[in-house]
């Protein structure tokens, strides 16, 4: 009998099989599929890697940064070359303001010079700083506090595409408290939002010359391949866990196609909508809430151009805002965001499509998507060249949607499953932050959870 069976390879589950391991814990991982890494995941496109999903991590938070130092990757981490990103809006590419927090503009004279707003908007919006307070009790949606302190227009020209950007979410329906905690901590000092922001961030004096982002010139799969090469026969490959039971002397079997695997203690890491039919037998109270979690889905396309044919963009990239009807939701111009994608003799774009509630990429075939995309992108940003090589990478069900009330569900779920199923616990994308940092945290706190269980137990 193993101490802890891992179930799930993403980058939750592979940090806490790493943790457990350098404990000296007895661990198995086991995987579903035929690779590591989950939504991370790295190939060649006119031979230089390029990440078909995520290619940066915040740096603030220092859970991501600290695995690259055990992994002893530090020394490789790059930054952005650069961060200045547009924003879609009245019909032409705008520059987001430079003073805004999450989307959220902290100086009206800056708002204003960035154009992305009307009039109307502006003058709204500067109703903040005199409107008295007016916060709701409960959790509340980003949407509700945005509309409420600053307008629709900073709602939807601003903080929703930006908070789109992250979790391909409707920010009208995302938990304040689940899935921006960094702006539920802003907008507590003050009333007035701005006021508010910009009390933080004197108090939090981050240097604004700090990086935010890193990334792995080789992609963020190059940490991937170093937690698999540190694991290594710790992973079972091709082994979908199809079910549980628990063990009368206890502990619990888990089977897979391969046969059972037994163990004192087990961390479920796996999209909500399969950890729910696991544990259906066993707490029905966690497998619905698990099961009522709801999931985004995007398609990825990424172009390489010759660049000779494409004049580079000035920025980072851009957003489109939902209410616009384009199926592209944002460029990242990948050449101009990293120094290493824009040193050859390519141009790299990672253009994405689909969003809550808009499924039609998903329904498309990859051709009509290029081409539509294509089109788009000739409107938006004046891209009128072939692309050399293109690359479709399709992510069904892959962003998890923090609705208003999600840190009460999840806590209700860790409850259900310490009083039903003592001995296994559920974490990853859809719990407690779905950012690179904030998976390899949870993995962690599972994985000291799951030891001292088994070593208890
Ligand atoms: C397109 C895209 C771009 C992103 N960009 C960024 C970014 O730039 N920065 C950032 O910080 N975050 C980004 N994210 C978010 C982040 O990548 C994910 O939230 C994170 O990788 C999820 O990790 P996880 O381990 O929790 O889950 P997953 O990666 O989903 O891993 C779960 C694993 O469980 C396996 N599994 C499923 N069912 C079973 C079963 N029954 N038995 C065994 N195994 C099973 C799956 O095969 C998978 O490998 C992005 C996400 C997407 C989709």
């Amino acid at each position: 009998m193993a101490d802890v069976v891992v179930v799930g390879g993403g980058i939750t589950g592979l940090t806490t099989a790493l943790t457990l391991f350098h404990n000296d814990v007895d661990v198995r991982l086991l995987e579903a599929s035929d690779r590591v890494g989950g939504k991370i995941l790295t190939s060649y496109l006119r031979g230089t890697l390029v990440d078909e999903a995520a290619d940066a991590f915040l740096v603030r938070e220092p859970h991501m940064l600290e695995l690259c130092e055990q992994l002893n990757l530090t020394q490789d981490l790059v930054s952005p070359a650069t961060g200045a990103a547009k924003i879609w809006s009245q019909g032409a590419l705008r520059p987001l303001p430079k003073k805004q927090f999450l989307g959220v503009p902290f100086d009206l004279d800056d708002l204003a010079a960035s154009g992305v707003l009307s009039e109307a908007g502006l003058a709204r919006a500067a109703e903040d700083l005199t409107m008295g307070a007016d916060a709701p009790r409960a959790d509340e949606s980003v949407g509700s506090l945005i509309r409420r302190r600053l307008g629709d227009e900073v709602m939807d020209r601003l903080v929703g595409p930006l908070l789109g950007g992250i979790n391909a979410g409707d920010a009208d329906n995302l938990s304040l408290q689940g899935g921006v905690p960094r702006l539920a901590e802003a907008a507590a000092h003050d009333p007035s939002l701005i006021r508010s922001v910009q009390l933080h961030l004197q108090q939090t004096k981050r240097d604004p010359s700090a990086p935010i982002f890193n990334g792995h010139p080789n992609g963020t799969g190059q940490i991937i391949d170093a937690l698999q090469e540190r694991l290594k026969t710790r992973i079972a490959l091709n082994q979908p866990v199809t079910g549980m039971e628990a063990n009368p002397a206890g502990g619990w079997t888990l089977h897979t196609p391969a046969g059972p695997t037994n163990a004192k203690a087990v961390v479920i890491t796996c999209p909500t909508f399969a950890a729910s039919p696991l544990l259906a037998d066993h707490s029905p109270t966690a497998s619905q809430a698990l099961a009522d979690i709801d999931y985004a889905s995007v398609t990825f396309v990424t172009m390489a151009f010759d660049k000779a044919d494409i004049q580079r963009f000035d920025g980072s990239g851009f957003l489109i805002p939902r209410g616009e009807g384009l199926l592209m939701t944002a460029c990242s111009w990948a050449s101009a965001k990293w120094a290493h994608l824009g040193d050859g003799p390519t141009e790299y774009l990672r253009v994405s499509a689909g969003h809550s509630g808009d499924d039609r990429a998903m329904h498309m075939s990859d051709e009509d998507v290029v081409a539509q995309l294509l089109e788009e992108l000739s409107w938006v940003a004046g891209v009128e060249a072939t692309p050399l090589e293109v690359r479709v990478t399709r992510w069904p069900r892959a962003l998890p949607q923090y609705r208003p009330g999600h840190l009460e569900r999840v806590a209700g779920i860790e409850e259900a499953l310490a009083t039903d199923t003592p001995g296994v616990f559920a974490t990853g994308a859809a719990f407690r932050g779905l950012g690179l940092p904030a998976c390899v945290q949870q993995g962690r706190i599972a994985a000291h959870a799951a030891e001292a269980f088994a070593a208890g137990g």
